[in-house]
């Protein structure tokens, strides 16, 4: 069997080479699977633009975390996998022990064990992943759709935690790959759609996703006023999820709901940002902040499940392929704005 593999190294900002390096040893529960398709994401995005990612990935590191593929090896001890299983393995599994895990919160374990390295012919999947996060992918559910499972698991996540019922009207900030996956379970389940999108390509992607309205714009007040008129009295939404990430959206959500309506602070801010929030609005007007950050094991399960229904329309979110060799290129290309969603890299 051969020995080396070709990976994607990041070594800091902008720097990603590709290198052949030994291919990982298992231990006992790892397993070692050859990487079918591997999705390009907003997090790599960033982690490409600034070099790092203080909870995911300190260079220099194998990168690329969201993947699906086949089963070559099985590590002493597996039972649940087998060569030839093609399976997609989420890039993180929470430690099942600490206080948060206990009370079915393993989305904020103290211990959240990621795995990087998708950018790769093979990666290892270690033992606490392939026994809490690997899940088999049914035959006619193509592996790069079965990629999509761990961004789906944080937008039906954050869609979830928002309490919505069929029939609300829910305004979503931000047309990135996981606004528009938002934007998409929340049509999926019965609610009306307002998307607020900044680029062109984003308002055909949101209509074709489900929006009920676009609104494109790149000013907030603009957003908030047409987004309001398209609820009865101008009253504002029944909920407002914030899929962008920076305080002036954060703002914008909370001007957008109705009284007693809900916000999702979904989008993560750069560290040491701040907010100002109408207090006077929040107490009288009863509105429920929320934030909602990455997934657990029941909810990955859920995504897949979707994807695998043919409900979620998987397709629409894997707008390019590239091979491995061309991962500076495609980075590059969406770092300029392009209208991809997401490329997916197989190599
Ligand atoms: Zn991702
Ligand atoms: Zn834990």
């Amino acid at each position: 069997m051969i020995s080396t593999m070709l990976a994607a190294v990041l070594y800091g900002k902008e720097h990603v080479q590709m290198e052949r390096i030994p291919i990982p040893a298992l231990g006992p529960g790892d397993l070692l699977v050859r990487i079918r398709a591997a999705l390009t994401c907003g997090t790599d995005l960033k982690v490409f633009r600034r070099g790092y990612h203080a909870r995911m990935i300190v260079p220099p590191a194998r990168f690329g975390h969201e993947l699906a593929g086949t089963v070559v090896e099985a590590g002493e001890g597996v039972a649940d996998f087998a060569p030839g299983d093609r399976v997609v393995a989420l890039n993180s599994a929470p430690c099942g022990e600490c206080y948060f895990c206990e009370r079915g919160q393993e989305n904020l374990c103290d211990d959240l064990l990621f795995n990087n390295g998708a950018y790769a012919e093979f990666i290892r999947i270690p033992a606490r992943i392939v026994a809490k996060n690997t899940l088999h992918v049914p035959d006619h559910v193509p592996l790069e759709h079965a990629a999509l499972t761990e961004p789906l698991a944080c937008a039906v996540h954050g869609f979830v935690d928002s309490r919505p019922h069929p029939g609300d009207t829910v305004a979503i900030i931000g047309g990135g790959p996981l606004g528009l996956m938002i934007l998409h379970v929340a049509a999926l389940a019965g609610c009306e759609v307002i998307a607020i999108v900044k680029h062109d390509g984003q308002v055909e992607a949101a209509r074709q996703l489900g929006a009920a309205h676009v609104v494109q714009t790149t000013s907030v007040r603009k957003a908030i006023h047409e987004a309001r008129a398209l609820t009865p009295k101008r009253q504002g939404v029944d909920i407002a999820i914030e899929a962008v990430g920076i305080p002036e959206t954060w703002q914008e959500a909370v001007e957008l709901v109705r009284k007693g309506g809900t916000v999702n602070f979904f989008g993560g801010c750069a560290v040491g940002t701040q907010v100002t929030l109408d207090t006077n609005r929040i107490h009288y007007s009863d509105i429920t902040l929320r934030a909602t950050f990455h997934h657990t094991p029941a909810i990955c399960r859920k995504a897949l499940d979707l994807i695998a229904s043919g409900r979620f329309q998987a397709g629409l979110f894997i707008t390019g392929h590239a091979h491995l060799y061309e991962l500076n290129r495609v980075f590059e290309k969406l770092m300029n704005r392009s209208s991809e969603i997401k490329t997916a890299i197989v190599p």
